[in-house]
């Protein structure tokens, strides 16, 4: 069995990913590729810890600047997160995954509120874990939630599948010559205000020294790639 490199992980899934190229609801297809690399993982020994975003229902100053009021869009995309985590965990749980929900805010009916020690518990027995909610307030991002419960559950790292394969000095899609970097500083993400994760998550994880693994989501072994330490995408760290 292959080395891993990491035991136990706090995996950040966008919402958008989820919808794969309809870019609104779920493409099953996607989730259920993601879900198997999931399963991999855990069979592998890697406790993992999962925040999905809500994206590809609901962003709170996205889509409802100017029409509904800032905390109130907000908590709509908290739950729209939630969401996300329902359809990941039924997907995993048809895959035989063994997997509980908590969320932020409480919905005691169909997930766990969110407890430390309890989630911790579950990691430890092999359960895989999605955090709903966010952080379970508004004005923050599910970036900043994955920072912050990849800091409560002790997670050697945040791997960051975006659908960019790592951290450029300028954006790919609008400059031909953006250099893509192997490892960069938190503080040169702030500097240069790169759009990898917003400044809050970024200063959190430089805070508490978590190191971010940027990668591509569109394959999604690259997952696996990631915990197994093979060199993809780009780390942001105290490089
Ligand atoms: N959100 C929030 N607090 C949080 C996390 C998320 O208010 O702690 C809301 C916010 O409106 C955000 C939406 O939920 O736009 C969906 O999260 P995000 O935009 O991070 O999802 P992603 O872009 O990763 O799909």
């Amino acid at each position: 069995m292959a080395q891993l490199k990491y035991k136990r992980v706090l995996l950040k899934i966008s919402g958008e990913a989820l919808a794969g190229d309809k870019h609104f609801g779920f493409d099953f297809d996607v989730v259920s590729k993601v879900c198997d690399v999931i399963k991999k993982c855990t069979d592998m020994g890697v406790q993992m810890g999962v925040v999905i975003g809500g994206g590809n229902f609901w962003r709170g100053v996205k889509n409802g600047e100017g029409y509904i009021e800032r905390t109130r869009a907000d908590h709509m995309g908290m739950l729209a997160t939630a969401m996300n985590c329902m359809a990941v965990a039924d997907v995993l749980e048809q895959k035989g995954v063994d997997v509980r929900v908590q969320t932020a805010l409480e919905i005691k009916e169909v997930a766990e509120p969110y407890i430390r020690a309890r989630a911790i518990r579950h990691l430890e027995k092999g359960r895989v874990v999605l955090f709903g909610c966010g952080i379970g307030s508004p004005f923050f991002s599910t970036d900043t939630a994955a920072v912050l419960r990849a800091a409560e559950i002790n997670a050697d790292v945040i791997l960051l599948a975006k659908n960019i394969d790592g951290v450029y000095n300028a954006d790919p899609a609008k400059d031909a010559n953006a250099i893509k970097y192997d490892a960069i500083s938190y503080e040169d993400v702030l500097a240069q205000h790169l759009a990898v994760m917003d400044s809050t998550a970024t200063s959190l994880s430089m805070d508490n020294h978590i190191p971010v693994l940027v990668f591509a989501l569109k394959d999604p072994e690259n997952i696996i790639r990631a915990v197994e330490g093979e060199k993809i995408g780009t780390i942001v760290g105290e490089n």
